[in-house]
């Protein structure tokens, strides 16, 4: 093999060898005489609103550098979210304003032991490797088998060493919210100096009236930073472009960790551009919004049990048959994120997709409880 024949060659650090490798949702499948429809990487199955289409395609001077501030975004997101511009920092997709928290504040320590970083499980699949590459050790706390958050025990987690707590919500891949009152709680037993990030990359999407809001627990709490993105609600994935908010205290570190030039000149307009555009975006979620609740509701009249679901998603808890349930929808020209034996993740998409998932799961003889 090339490595035997590298003897003596280049060896990545070893966290690299462990690592798993970020499996992105598959492409969707083909069936003959069947629209396929990707229903695996929680992405909005809309085209990018008319607007923004528009003021990409008026951008040429490529050959200059963004401004590596993104002022004009971050200017205009402060204006929309009522917060100061000093407050934000952006980055390559919300992924890579997490990757700048992580570099800031959870690493290898100067003592060569490892930080730790504590988060639910399952939860985002890519924090085992943003908190890996970042040099911190996880420390993953089980999800209640509703699919929530066991604050509890995430706050009994904490030890000497623990820098980061991630708090996702709702949460991917199981779909709930934290509500205010449980994370404030949480917040003040969590010493001052751990961070609690809160990602909230389907906030839009969410109804339940008693969920946390990020931004308030931030202009509360200087530990706290909210998490945001501009991939699912405003449908700019390709784009790459998300954002944290945190106060000054956490904010001048952030800076000096941040990735230069993150954020292209394409995708910052795209974002000032769908801000201006707010209205659009607004029923656009709302459709899909209409589209989970008649999913999940669709499947519990099924008697599926389904986590509630605040995201523009749901989760099967499929346990042993998720590979088997997803290779059903494969053959429906459907794809869905199976993962590992514990159950299936399915986007909300298109309606015609939708109703295709609800027709497979009318059929389908072993349900979720
Ligand atoms: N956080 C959560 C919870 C997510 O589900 C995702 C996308 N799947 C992200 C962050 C990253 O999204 P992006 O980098 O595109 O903003």
């Amino acid at each position: 093999t090339s490595s035997e024949t590298m003897a003596g060659g280049v060896r990545p650090r070893p966290v690299v060898d462990r690592l798993p490798r970020y499996a992105a949702g598959k492409p969707p499948v083909v069936v003959d005489g069947l629209a396929s429809y990707k229903l695996s990487s929680n992405e909005n199955p809309l085209p990018p609103i008319p607007a923004v289409a528009e003021a990409i395609a008026a951008q040429t001077d490529f050959n200059r550098y963004p401004d590596p501030l993104s002022t004009k975004l971050r200017t205009a997101l402060a204006d929309f979210l009522d917060v100061p511009a000093e407050d934000i920092v952006t980055g390559a997709g919300s992924l890579g304003a997490l990757n700048q928290i992580l570099a800031a504040f959870a690493g290898q320590n100067d003592d060569g032991k490892a930080d730790e970083v504590i988060y639910a499980w399952r939860s985002f699949e890519a924090y085992p490797i943003c908190v890996g590459l970042a040099g911190a050790e996880s420390v993953r706390i089980p999800v209640t088998p509703d699919g929530r958050h066991n604050l509890e025990a995430i706050a009994a987690a904490v030890t000497m060493r623990t820098k980061v707590i991630l708090l996702c919500t709702p949460n991917n891949p199981t779909g709930p919210i934290l509500t205010a009152e449980e994370t404030e709680r949480f917040i003040k037993t969590v010493p001052s100096d751990v961070v609690v990030v809160i990602d909230e990359a389907y906030q839009e999407f969410v109804r339940a009236e008693d969920a946390v809001d990020g931004i308030r627990m931030y202009r509360k709490y200087p530990n706290v930073v909210a998490l945001r993105t501009f991939s699912k609600a405003h449908g700019l994935a390709g784009l790459r472009v998300g954002y944290s908010i945190s106060q000054p205290e956490l904010t001048q570190h952030l800076r000096v960790a941040a990735t230069p030039f993150a954020v292209s000149q394409i995708a910052e307009q795209a974002a000032v551009v769908s801000l201006q555009n707010f209205d659009q975006v607004v029923e656009r979620v709302q459709s899909l919004v209409d589209e989970r609740d008649r999913v999940t509701a669709g499947l519990r009249g099924l008697g599926w049990f389904v986590p509630e679901a605040q995201g523009n998603f749901v989760w099967l808890n499929l346990g042993e048959d998720s590979a088997e349930f997803a290779q059903l929808a494969g053959e429906r020209a459907l794809s869905v994120r199976a993962f590992g034996n514990e159950g299936v993740r399915v986007s909300i998409g298109e309606v015609e997709a939708n109703t295709r998932f609800l027709d497979l799961c009318a059929v389908y003889t072993k349900p979720p409880r």
